[in-house]
């Protein structure tokens, strides 16, 4: 009994100890946290998506979403488009039934079913006529026949030439509703480029036509409407599964942590969202070059002889694609955790 007192002392002080560092976890290491992040975005990256490793994880971000409704120079004044030796490329077919019909930087595809044309992305109106229009021609196709426009999301250099592909030949425009509503919102700043509301898509909508299905997927993040898709194309006959990532740079309120964390956290569910729709896709499209390295593919793709095909990476690097900008997400959504812990 002699030592029961010092003994009750040792247990109360014990229990408080541990009440105590239960309110007090330790102190979380928020530089080592974002170095893994991106280390996680290295390894994913190897040197195939260099491109979006380096925008998404190193370059600075943009500050935040375009609130302002300006009329863009090169409407007002075409003369003042960039020079077409910096955006012109040529047409090329990828797949038996899917052409590239963009630029050097910004891309444009072309489904082609045997009922009509499914477009995908319609770049600036400064150059949708010559690349789009003037491409499809020359590579022997018509379009007179384009039925669907989809708009991975409304900025200038996506939404570009849908009003014009739409005015003249009908083409029923494909967009998230958030960014339909982007257009209505702000006229100056689509002037020349505000297709008239046709469909608004939802996740998991099917587009068919001609036997061909688009599926798409709502990937908000990049704009509250952003839309990716998967599709199958055939490569000399055979059926490959693609998936077609519709936003990456992170031009959202990325720069305070209210509402920078939860616009990351969305952006990081939707990545993961379109990795489990694109399981088993062994083709990665986008629509910047910079991405998907669309604009050197075409190129290897002329002299692949009896050669892979060049878009062709496999499941597991398209897998990684998204797991690149999962984990750039997340190294900058740790920076506003930081930021937010005052440290
Ligand atoms: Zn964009």
């Amino acid at each position: 009994m002699i030592d029961s007192m010092p003994r009750k002392i040792a247990v109360i002080l014990a229990m408080a100890a541990t009440a105590f560092a239960q309110q007090r976890p330790a102190a979380r290491n928020f530089d080592a946290e974002i170095r893994a992040a991106q280390q996680a975005a290295k390894t994913a990256a190897g040197d195939e998506f260099l491109g979006s490793l380096v925008r998404t994880c190193f370059l600075p971000q943009s500050g935040g979403e375009n609130t302002t409704d300006t009329l863009p120079n090169y409407v007002t004044n075409p003369a003042s488009a960039p020079a077409r030796a910096t955006w012109f490329a040529e047409p090329a077919k990828v797949f038996d039934n899917l052409y590239f019909v963009g630029g050097k930087i910004h891309s444009s595809w072309a489904l082609t079913t045997s009922e009509g044309i499914i477009l995908i992305d319609t770049i600036f109106p400064y150059n949708s006529e010559e690349l789009i229009e003037g491409g499809l021609r020359k590579l022997g196709l018509d379009p007179k026949d384009i039925k669907y426009v989809l708009i991975s999301h409304a900025h200038s250099d996506h939404i570009g030439g849908a009003e014009m592909l739409q005015t003249r030949y009908g083409a029923k425009v494909v967009m998230g509703a958030a960014d339909w509503d982007t257009v209505a919102t702000y006229p100056n700043r689509y002037k020349t480029m505000a297709p008239k509301r046709n469909i608004v898509a939802t996740d998991g909508m099917q587009i068919k036509l001609g036997g061909s299905t688009v599926t798409i997927w709502l990937t908000p993040g990049h704009t509250p409407g952003t839309l990716s898709y998967t599709f199958t194309v055939l490569d000399r006959g055979k059926p490959l599964n693609v998936a077609y990532s519709g936003g990456t740079a992170f031009n959202f309120v990325n720069n305070t942590p209210d509402p920078g964390i939860r616009n990351f956290q969305t952006y990081i569910d939707s990545q993961r969202h379109m990795a489990e729709k694109a399981a088993g896709a062994t083709v990665i499209l986008s629509n910047h070059s910079e991405f998907d390295n669309a604009y050197n593919k075409n190129r290897m793709l002329a002299g692949r002889s009896d050669g892979p095909h060049p878009y062709e990476v496999g499941a597991d690097m398209v897998q990684r694609y998204f797991k690149v900008l999962e984990s750039c997400a997340r190294a900058a959504q740790i920076a506003l955790e930081q930021k937010q812990a005052g440290r």
